[in-house]
């Protein structure tokens, strides 16, 4: 009787333990944007709104290494994750395949809004027409009353951070920052929302070096740091 107890109770023990993680650190949501297939549905744009938007145009992709957005996306979250937990952190992820059709950015928020995210991290990489355009830069929720009046000033504060933990690590140009009005999955967000984009897939530079493991390692360290410096953290502890 005795044994099966004891054994019951190590087995407890032992994850926590085991990982030296603390149960009770502050929760980061990464959200590798998009997944194998688009979403054309739509879902409105923020609480209430009848003005609607398709939940998951696909994403860009690399003109030189071939990568998906989706697959960059994920191998950056996937390297991000374990440096935040030796950090302390919490993590849930929005997704940790890329296998499927996009669930849409209402219900990436609400994974964020569930977990009580201290800091909700959406990861992509840019595209566009002109190929010679090139950097990082990080977007937050604009600020609009009802929505995002609560959640502005923080994810501001969370990109200024992030955006120049970033730049330092992956040594592009950087593109600063920007706000929207228009993005769902701030609209929908109850926490601290910012979107990194790292780079541009359209541009060739750009997409050969986030093709690489070391420039993905890169990134990941990147947005540790920046992460860390916002929950009030030493970035030392990104390793
Ligand atoms: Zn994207």
């Amino acid at each position: 009787m005795r044994a099966p107890a004891l054994v019951g109770v190590l087995l407890l023990l032992l994850p926590a333990a085991a990982t030296g993680r603390s149960a009770a650190g502050p929760v980061v949501v990464l959200d590798p944007g998009h997944d194998l297939r688009a979403n054309p549905a739509t879902e409105p744009i923020g609480p209430g709104s009848s003005t609607r938007k398709i939940k998951d145009g696909g994403g860009t992709r690399g003109v030189v290494s071939g990568l998906t957005e989706a697959t960059l996306n994920l191998r950056v979250a996937l390297r991000l994750r374990p440096l935040l937990e030796r950090a302390g952190l919490r993590v849930v992820m929005t997704r940790t395949r890329t296998a499927g059709t996009s669930m849409g950015n209402v219900a990436r928020a609400r994974i964020a809004n569930r977990a009580g995210a201290a800091l909700f991290l959406r990861i992509h990489a840019d595209g566009s027409t002109d190929r010679s355009v090139r950097g990082t830069h990080t977007l937050y929720p604009a600020l609009r009353r009802g929505w995002t009046d609560d959640v502005y000033a923080e994810s501001r504060r969370a990109a200024r951070l992030v955006q120049r933990e970033l730049v330092r690590a992956l040594g592009f140009p950087d593109r600063g920052l920007r706000e929207r009005s228009d993005f769902t999955g701030f609209n929908w967000a109850d926490v601290p929302a910012i979107l990194v984009e790292m780079g541009f897939m359209t541009n060739p530079t750009d997409d050969r070096l986030l093709a690489t493991s070391a420039y993905q390692r890169r990134a990941a360290l990147g947005l540790c740091r920046g992460a860390l410096r916002f929950l009030g953290r030493s970035p030392i502890a990104c390793r």
